[in-house]
């Protein structure tokens, strides 16, 4: 399992992109999405998914 971004209740905040240890976040304008293939929901790195404690939104989730 991997992240994912709800991208109907993202804001774009950006803050995900920049707290993600692993580069799996990128943006096309105002959509921002997860790559699956390098998202390792920050084990190894954090107890806590990054991107799920950032977000304002509630939007980045597990699949
Ligand atoms: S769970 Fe961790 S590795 Fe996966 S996208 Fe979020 S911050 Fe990046
Ligand atoms: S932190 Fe949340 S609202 Fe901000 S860009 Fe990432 S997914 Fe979107």
């Amino acid at each position: 399992m991997t992240h994912r971004i709800e991208t109907s209740t993202c804001t774009a905040c950006g803050a995900s992109q920049k707290a993600c240890p692993n580069e799996a976040i990128s943006h096309k304008g105002k959509l921002f999405r997860i790559n699956s293939s390098k998202c390792k929901d920050c084990v190894g790195d954090y107890d806590e998914p990054q991107c799920e404690d950032v977000c304002p939104s509630g939007s980045c989730t597990l699949m």
